[in-house]
């Protein structure tokens, strides 16, 4: 894998372990070569991550929409930063550059650009993997109502099982790298 995506909170989150988290992967990707893109701001994990990559020697792709380059939001330090018109645009570049993707902790931003390219996955779009990093059990619930859905008869079973989650960042990516795509890209009829 060339480059990860990662998608993360705006907000630093209430508990030391998130930052700790997005220090630990930003660490990570420098250490193996993987560059980073993501959404190009320096608030919340977003910065802590993106300044993790920086400090370590590795290279950061921020894809930024105009609206929000804005002196307290973007990172001005990024050695690659994209300014985009949408939202919309931010997203589908960021999902073209990355070899896959990795949500940390967040609110509704996260969810909805990891859900995004997950739903692109399903369709046979592409077959990158997706890790979910569960720092402190954070996904928990979103985990056990995935497996909801899945009883449900909403989502595949092998579908569901496109969302590798770990605790660890290491284990994580390890996994990503093993990921094979499912044969069946159907959705439930
Ligand atoms: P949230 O999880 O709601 O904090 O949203 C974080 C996600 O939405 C990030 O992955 C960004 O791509 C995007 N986002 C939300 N707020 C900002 C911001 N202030 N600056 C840049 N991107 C943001």
């Amino acid at each position: 894998m060339k480059r990860i995506a990662v998608y993360c909170g705006s907000n630093k989150g209430g508990r030391p372990e998130y930052a700790a988290a997005a220090q630990a992967l930003g660490a990570l990707l420098a250490r193996e070569k993987i560059e980073l893109v993501y959404g190009g701001g320096m608030v919340g994990l977003m910065g802590i991550v993106a300044d993790a990559v920086l400090e370590h020697g590795g290279h950061v792709i921020g894809v930024i929409p105009e609206k929000l380059v804005i002196k307290e939001v973007v990172h001005e330090k990024l050695p690659d930063l994209r300014v985009v018109k949408t939202m919309h645009e931010r997203k589908a570049m960021m999902a073209e550059l990355s070899d896959g993707f990795i949500a940390l902790p967040g609110g509704y931003g996260t969810f909805e650009e990891f859900f995004e390219v997950l739903a692109w996955s399903q369709l046979g779009w592409h077959q990158k993997p997706f890790g979910l990093f569960d720092v402190g059990g954070y996904y928990h619930h979103l985990l056990e109502f995935l497996d909801h859905t899945a009883r449900e008869g909403f989502i595949r079973a092998q579908h569901r099982d496109l969302v590798l989650a770990e605790k660890d960042a290491e284990r994580l990516l390890r996994r990503m790298k093993a990921h094979l795509p499912p044969a069946e890209i159907k959705w439930v009829r």
